[in-house]
């Protein structure tokens, strides 16, 4: 072994005829590129011995061997030892052998008398690097295999030409199969769901005329057990020289959770978390979509109708009972109007105790109507939330969707007027908008924040109807009635703004002016005009100041400082701001009633009066609502009722007042039955404090008032 020799390799000779050993080691000394160290066997078995132990660059094998013979020989070699080079040295009779063994794996063939120093050495060189890159495409190909098997992505190649595909175990496995497809492109392609056939099919092309550098699409795939599943498949196209596509490969991934992830981010950004309902997001979305539709349709036709509710005393509820029992109910109600609706409505909560519906495909007004009033039934039935048995009711405000709409904001605000007017209409109702409401609540809401400015700049002023004794022929007290002095139009009755202080709580500040002022006059009338007994006040209490926690104590406070004996002052009260809280209201009851305060029932027989009840709250008097007196001597019912409870007042030991007495006949009538007092425009409208004054000054008998 020389060091001047650039290479040194090892050369296994397997020959038995030793002037053909010679031979080759003769012209493989000659070469001087490289040197050769040759070692050599005689029979085929001694060499694969060797062959085993020691390292071998190439193998020059004669096919004809003591052990072994022909084709077999080669054969045995090569099986044995795959990654040896082998070289065969052969005579001219087994060419074709030889040629068969090349084509098999042997790297050359050498015809021994034709070789030389210069052939040889070159065969065994390029028989080395044959073998090196026959190794190295091995390894290469070995490790894509790997990389196919081992990946989460399903691997596919498609022969553009022939139509032929090939797919991976992995993505066989992705659409569930474990036996495979057949290897043609449509086994991929009659998979794709049929709305996203067109999209990837643009996509692909777009490729392949090589107008995106990659292809890469998101779709539906259906799998074995025909379920569709989201995959994303990537791709590349490879050309030849002529820029003509040959085939394409790359992979398919399952990005079924993230899309799954994804639309429940969507999900969640159009629904509401406590009822699962879309939220207003989406229910804008939906009547924007139904306004598109109905352009271009004819004028006068309705085409949709939105329904907007909110929840009676929803507040109420949440603050008496708590925010949980709040929330269960909104759930409850959520449900039915689930239930409700067709498939293709929608329904919405808007937020709070708001909610809207979306009609769609409808063309009568009875439709609507017919939808609202359920909505109002089922909302009224009582329901039961820990153990809480609760009644509701809702506000409806209704807006047809006519052309005239162009934004859902539009018809969400007309909606939301009409709930509105429903709400001032005393609730538990729908209103269809129109017009002329938005002229009423805007009026509506004019008067809520001058009333506001009312109540602190006093603009109050209180007038007085007396009650008289129809027993003795005397009057016996007033009721005191409030009036607004509206700086610009003048006295202004309590018809027309009491709901709307109630509503804005202004009755609770208006009402304890009522009562100070109430019983600061009469005081000074009892001083004035001493009388035995003294002169009553009858002072109409809302529902709202009577309940109250501290009602008691600051009503002692009032009669405390304006010095009324609390026996000359009556409460007026309707029966439902005592059955809203009984309880609460009996025990209050039986406060005033150890005070010495009266309790009169007013506008009796309107409301849902009880006879339970009566004897329960022991009022003292009942007031009989002035529409039965008015018509007690023109109608048989409300001359029959008015007769009922002056008899049952007789029975239960109790006052009544008839309120409303405007004439003569319906005077006698009440003297015939016997009622003990009466009150109305016979004998006096509600006056000024001036006017009372003079009322009461008047020598007893002689006033107009007086029969
Ligand atoms: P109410 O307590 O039933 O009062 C009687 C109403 O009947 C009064 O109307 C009175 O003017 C009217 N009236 C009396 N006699 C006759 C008659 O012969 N014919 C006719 N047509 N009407 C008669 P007003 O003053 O308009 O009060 C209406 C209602 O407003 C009252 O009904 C009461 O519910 C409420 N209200 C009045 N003042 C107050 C108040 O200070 N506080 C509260 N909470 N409510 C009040
Ligand atoms: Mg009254
Ligand atoms: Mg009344």
């Amino acid at each position: 072994m020389s060091s001047e020799h650039s290479t040194d390799l090892t050369v296994l000779l397997i020959e038995d005829r030793m002037p053909e050993v010679d031979y080759i080691r003769e012209i493989l000394s000659q070469v001087q590129s490289c040197h050769f160290s040759i070692t050599h066997a005689d029979r085929l078995d001694m060499g694969l011995e060797m062959l085993e132990q020691m390292h071998v660059d190439v193998l020059l094998l004669d096919l004809c061997l003591p052990d072994s013979t022909g084709y077999v020989t080669f054969q045995t070699a090569h099986n044995s030892f795959p990654a040896v080079p082998i070289i065969l040295i052969t005579n001219i009779n087994d060419e074709t052998l030889a040629a068969r063994a090349v084509r098999e794996g042997a790297q050359d063939y050498l015809i021994k008398r034709k070789m030389d120093s210069e052939l040889l050495s070159r065969a065994i060189r390029y028989a080395i690097e044959r073998q090196n890159a026959e190794e190295a495409l091995r390894i290469s190909e070995e490790r894509y295999a790997l990389a196919v098997r081992g990946a989460n992505d399903g691997i596919w190649d498609w022969d553009l030409d022939k139509g032929d595909a090939y797919y991976s175990e992995r993505w066989h496995s992705l659409l569930g199969f474990d036996e495979e497809l057949p290897a043609t492109i449509n086994s991929w392609t009659d998979r794709i769901h049929e709305d996203d056939k067109a999209d990837f099919n643009r996509a692909l092309e777009a490729h392949l005329a090589g107008i995106t550098s990659h292809f890469s699409h998101e779709y539906r795939i259906l799998t074995k057990d025909y379920q569709y599943i989201w995959v994303l498949s990537r791709g590349i196209a490879v050309t030849d020289r002529d820029g003509h596509n040959m085939r394409m490969a790359g992979s398919i991934t399952d990005i079924s959770k993230r899309k799954q992830a994804e639309s429940q981010l969507v999900h969640d950004a159009l629904h509401d978390d406590l009822t699962g309902l879309p939220n207003r997001n989406l229910m804008t979305d939906r009547l924007d979509h139904a306004i598109q539709r109905i352009q271009g349709r004819g004028k006068h036709t309705i085409e949709f109708a939105l329904l907007f509710l909110d929840l009676d005393r929803f507040k109420n509820i949440n603050d008496s009972l708590g925010h949980s029992v709040g929330d269960e109910l909104l759930v409850l109600i959520a449900n039915k109007l689930r239930e409700i609706i067709r498939p293709g409505d929608t329904v919405a909560r808007l937020g709070g105790d708001e909610f809207a519906i979306l009609l769609t495909e409808v063309n009568t007004l009875s439709m609507v109507t017919h939808v609202a009033d359920r909505v109002l039934t089922e909302c009224a039935m009582p329901v039961v939330i820990n153990s809480h048995e609760i009644c509701t009711t809702v506000s409806i405000g209704i807006a047809l969707g006519t052309k005239r709409y162009t934004s859902s904001h539009e018809v969400l605000r007309d909606a939301d007027l009409a709930m509105y007017w429903a709400k001032s209409e005393g609730k538990a109702c729908y209103e269809i908008f129109d017009r002329e409401m938005h002229s009423r609540v805007v009026k509506l809401q004019r008067l809520e924040l001058e009333l506001r400015q009312a109540v602190d700049k006093n603009e109050f002023v209180l007038h007085y109807q007396p009650i008289v004794s129809l027993t003795n022929v005397s009057m016996v007290g007033f009721e005191a009635l409030v009036r607004w002095n509206h700086p610009e139009r003048g006295l202004v009755g309590p018809v027309e703004f009491i709901s709307t202080a109630e509503e804005t709580g202004l009755i609770v500040p208006l009402g304890w002016w009522t009562l100070r002022e109430a019983c600061h006059q009469t005081k000074k009338w009892q001083l004035e005009f001493p009388s035995n007994p003294p002169l009553s006040i009858s002072v109409n209490i809302s529902g709202k100041l009577f309940n109250q926690p501290d009602m008691i104590t600051s009503l002692r406070k009032v009669l405390k400082e304006t010095g009324l004996p609390a026996t000359s002052l009556r409460l007026e009260i309707t029966e439902s701001v005592l059955l809203d809280h009984a309880d609460e209201s009996l025990a209050k009851l039986d406060e005033l009633r150890n005070l010495g305060v009266g309790l009169h029932v007013d506008d009796f027989g309107t409301g849902y009066s009880s006879l339970s009840y009566l004897q329960k709250f022991n009022y003292d008097t009942l007031k009989i609502d002035r529409s039965f007196v008015n018509q007690m001597n023109s109608d048989k019912g409300s001359g029959a009722i008015v007769q009922t409870i002056i008899a049952l007042g007789k029975l239960l030991d109790m006052n009544i007042i008839a309120e409303g007495v405007e004439n003569h006949s319906q005077l006698e009538r009440l003297k015939e039955l016997e009622c003990p007092q009466v009150q109305g425009y016979l004998f006096s409208k509600p006056v000024d404090s001036k006017s009372a004054t003079l009322i009461l000054s008047a020598p007893a008998g002689s006033g107009n008032y007086l029969m």
